[in-house]
């Protein structure tokens, strides 16, 4: 594909959840086998367009587009754009931030869910179903943290945040001006009250161009080195498999921790034990 980047222009990367998105209640409609599906994907990308639409009358120039939710294989490519960079797929690294770099200037997180437990957050979870609780130097994040952590780490901000407004108050906590763009707003762990697709997508726009604004005065969520991890899962035999792990210490029945050298190190290690988890989870109830 030769040169993509350069660096005199603005970069923007998107990350794309779906579960955040307006209208979803359920997770059986974010499931590719699901009837659902095909009309939610159709939907997301929607709301991508719009943001990339406000994103460039924002000053945006390049946009990479991460497809992050499940196996990376939700927008409809077509509907998009032509000259965005789409990344589909189970990437190998950096998970849901797959792509981003100290190239680009920006980060747009779109369709973002609350984390587990959250009151009223709408399918709300950080990666696996099997985590309870992920900290960050002490920090309780869900995926919009771990997500902004991972910008961070490459000194990219933050600067505009759209989906459950629970995964949009997770991001107002943690990052100062970051624009928020509630699509819905998460009434339980299966209900929402939701704007209409039409208008999730205006809103979508104008956040993203107002967005594009806060470039520069938006910090980004880097975080101290080296990072400690605390993780709790759902079940014991959960952190029993992942205290194998070469430095991971058992920090109680069902939680461990781990001490990263930096953001990518402990992305790494955590999506190993979302690995483990899921597949020691299919040992027995424990
Ligand atoms: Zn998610």
């Amino acid at each position: 594909m030769g040169q993509i980047y350069r660096h005199d222009i603005m970069r923007v990367h998107f990350t794309v959840d779906m579960e955040g998105m307006a209208g979803m209640a359920h997770e059986d409609q974010a499931d590719m086998k699901g009837l659902d599906f095909p009309r939610m994907r159709e939907l997301l990308t929607n709301e991508v367009q719009a943001a990339v639409e406000g994103a460039k009358e924002g000053g945006a120039k390049e946009i990479v587009i991460c497809d992050a939710h499940d196996t990376g294989r939700n927008l409809i490519l077509e509907k998009l754009d032509e000259d965005v960079i789409v990344i589909e797929g189970t990437a190998y690294n950096l998970g849901m931030m797959a792509g981003i770099s100290e190239d680009f200037d920006a980060a747009f997180q779109i369709g973002y869910h609350s984390m587990r437990d959250t009151h009223a957050g709408t399918i709300g979870h950080t990666y696996s179903y099997n985590f309870a609780e992920l900290q960050l130097n002490g920090i309780k994040v869900g995926e919009s943290g771990l997500s902004a952590a991972i910008a961070g780490h490459f000194g990219v901000p933050v600067v505009l945040v759209s989906g459950d407004l629970h995964a949009v108050k997770e991001a107002q906590k943690l990052i100062e001006n970051v624009v928020g763009v509630p699509t819905k707003e998460g009434l339980g762990v299966y209900g929402v009250k939701s704007l209409t697709p039409k208008r999730a997508c205006d809103e979508i726009r104008k956040g993203a161009k107002e967005a594009m604004g806060k470039v520069g005065s938006v910090r980004p969520f880097e975080l101290a080195k080296p990072v400690k991890m605390e993780v709790a899962f759902i079940r014991t035999v959960m952190a029993q498999y992942a205290a194998q792990l070469p430095l991971v210490e058992r920090t109680g029945n069902k939680s461990v921790a781990y001490e990263a050298k930096d953001m990518v190190d402990a992305f790494s290690v955590f999506e190993v034990m979302a690995m483990v988890a899921d597949s020691s989870g299919r040992e027995g109830y424990l």
